[in-house]
């Protein structure tokens, strides 16, 4: 009888233990949340939210076009560690959906960061045939970041619901730095020389729907499609006129056409971030405030 009841006991356990290990749950609870993200923005916005909580995972290699990225086997196999997928959205990551499956993982839990943003909508036709009706660079505008943080860290309070206080905690000391970065700098453009700043690649049409700005790009919206010699000395023209001395350019791109054109009209080639792969050791906010002092010094020069 006794040893009967005690046989009992240790299956209970035994039946106790794997029903947990059966639970579509991290297995230990002391690990750090396993989240892939799309890009370098995501990345980094999940790190913000997260901190040490979270380990993260780059879906798109450092100094990969993020714009024509097609996923590979290592995609998958990162995907099956995975907790959460963060992705961007507004046409950047096609394949998301597609790749979440193929990954078999019941506990991935997909995220889109750009959820309830209002997009803005791309004007050229090729461009909406090629990518789709929407402008993905929400990441680069500080109210879209904040739409962003949020839906992050919402989605690790989901996947983490023991440490869901903390991811909130993170996005309100983080909101509030967006904040006080979007006063200053209201108040920096509205008192700036000019309404609008030169790009190498469009992809701050965010940013200037925030401060009533205008960007002009030497390529598109996307990172495709370097200028005819024809818009180039349009563009050099145009922008001799208006006495812009500085032309941004980004790392990921072939900063060569910013550079003709700068040359063409006089002006100086400064750096800025898409945050569309690592850059510098930066994090976002890093980027973010660096962006805005360059942009403000473009928009007084
Ligand atoms: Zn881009």
């Amino acid at each position: 009888m006794q040893m009967q009841r005690r046989k009992i006991i240790g299956m209970g356990a035994a039946g106790a233990l794997s029903f947990f290990a059966a639970l579509p749950a991290r297995a230990d609870s002391k690990e750090p949340l396993v989240v892939a993200a799309s890009f370098d923005a995501m990345a980094e916005l999940v790190k913000a939210m997260g901190g040490s909580l979270v380990r993260v995972e780059t879906l798109i290699p450092p100094g990969a076009e993020p714009h024509d990225f097609t996923p590979t086997v290592k995609t998958t196999q990162l995907l099956r560690k995975a907790s959460v997928l963060v992705v961007n959205g507004f046409g950047m990551e096609p394949w998301a959906k597609k790749i979440a499956a193929a990954a078999e993982n019941p506990r991935l839990m997909l995220v889109t960061a750009s959820e309830g943003a209002v997009p803005v909508k791309n004007a050229d036709p090729d461009e909406i045939a090629e990518h789709g009706a929407d402008d993905p660079h929400l990441w680069l505008s500080l109210s879209g970041a904040e739409i962003e943080a949020k839906n992050i860290a919402e989605a690790l309070a989901k996947a983490d619901p023991k440490n869901a206080e903390a991811y909130r905690m993170q996005f309100t000391l983080f909101k509030g730095k967006l904040h006080v970065l979007r006063t200053q700098y209201s108040a920096r453009f509205k008192s700036a020389k000019r309404r609008f700043f030169v790009t190498g690649h469009a992809a701050f049409a965010y940013l200037c729907r925030d401060f009533n700005l205008e960007q002009k790009s030497v390529e598109g919206v996307f990172a495709e499609g370097e200028p005819t010699p024809k818009r180039l000395a349009q563009l050099a023209i145009q922008l001799k006129k208006a006495g812009v001395r500085t032309v941004f350019a980004e790392k990921l791109l072939s900063p060569a056409v910013s550079k003709t054109l700068a040359a063409e009209a006089g002006a100086r080639v400064e750096t800025i971030y898409t945050m569309e792969s690592a850059e510098d050791g930066k994090n976002y906010l890093d980027r973010m405030k660096s962006n805005l002092e360059k942009i403000e010094s473009a928009l007084n020069d």
